[in-house]
């Protein structure tokens, strides 16, 4: 490294953009270097000679200091994202800096002196809101159809994909259920392709309201929509799947000044532990066909014959 003088690097030190904490492994903040860009940072030279417990959520900083061990034990840089309520942190002043929830990326360096009698790491940090933002938004996209809000066929195939493995690892239950508006073309022909679009949202929002926060409801194809219930046995998702189609041909739909009585037919099957995506797929297809052909309006299941189940 070039020779420079004490007053030199204090210099570079004191003026690098994004802020870097020294934090022992007791969790004090030992020291507090640059972070000069007040578009992004805050001022939070106050929190030096005190301990992270002191400033913040006690949960918090246990994790903030779990960090900082386990960077010492490894002996090498680890990468960190984490969010952070500045205005909750007693003695940093939240007009300082930027407002609201904040999203960093942290690089915790282990530092080879000791600092205050004991081990210490380089905590550099970059505001990383803004990217992290576009990402959460792109990430939404990628997996949302954008006429309903559903997710969409590719994150219902993932999500799939996931329970089949659960359903092998930990013999939870999961069923799927296939939706699929009865005579939807007429609709399109009859009163045109927007109030065809506005009725699959309805649809949708209905569907919605039957479901637990924990199941995935996706649009997998034009006024088709799979249903993945985890934790779901065969005759439990027969419950659900029944309640919407008695929904839909209780109360017609409310599309401007048109009131569209429509009606879905649904096909229902639990997954198995021997299921590949495709065979899941293919039963709970079948299943739908059974329903259709039986007249439509209807809800069918499809058997699993599987005694491993
Ligand atoms: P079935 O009872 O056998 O299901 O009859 P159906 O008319 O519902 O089924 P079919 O597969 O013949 O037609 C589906 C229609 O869905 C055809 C197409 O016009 C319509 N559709 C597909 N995607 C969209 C969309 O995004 N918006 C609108 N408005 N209509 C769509
Ligand atoms: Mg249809
Ligand atoms: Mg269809």
């Amino acid at each position: 490294m070039q020779d420079f003088s004490l007053a030199q690097l204090r210099e570079i030190v004191s003026l690098l953009p994004d802020p870097a904490f020294i934090l022992g492994s007791d969790g004090s903040y030992i020291a507090y270097l640059g972070g000069v860009e007040s578009k992004s940072y805050h001022d939070v030279a106050p929190l030096v000679g005190q301990s992270l417990y002191q400033v913040m959520p006690k949960e918090q900083a246990k994790w903030f200091n779990d960090q900082i061990n386990l960077a010492l034990n490894q002996g090498e840089v680890m990468t960190v994202e984490y969010d952070l309520n500045v205005g909750q942190i007693i003695g940093v002043d939240d007009q300082s800096g930027p407002e609201g929830v904040l999203r960093f990326e942290g690089k915790v360096v282990p530092l080879q002196s000791l600092f205050n009698g004991q081990r210490a790491v380089l905590w550099l940090t970059r505001n990383i809101t803004r990217r992290h933002k576009l990402e959460q938004k792109l990430l939404t996209l990628s997996q949302t159809d954008v006429l309903t809000g559903f997710y969409n066929r590719r994150y219902l195939l993932n999500s799939l994909k996931q329970q089949l493995h659960l359903k092998r690892r930990r013999r939870q239950p999961a069923s799927i259920i296939l939706i699929d508006i009865d005579y939807f073309k007429p609709i399109n022909d009859q009163f045109g392709h927007l109030i065809g679009d506005a009725v699959l949202k309805e649809v949708c929002s209905r569907v919605k309201l039957v479901l637990r926060t924990e199941d995935i409801a996706a649009r997998i194809g034009g006024e088709e929509f799979i249903l993945l219930l985890p934790s779901t046995q065969m005759a439990e998702a027969m419950v659900v799947a029944e309640r919407i189609r008695c929904d839909f041909e209780a109360m017609p739909i409310q599309c401007g000044e048109h009131s569209l009585q429509i009606t879905v037919s649904a096909g229902v099957t639990e997954l198995m532990p021997s299921d590949s995506v495709s065979s899941a797929l293919n039963r709970v297809d079948k299943a739908l066909y059974s329903a259709k052909s039986s007249g439509r309006n209807r809800v069918c299941s499809s058997p699993t014959n599987d005694n491993t189940n």
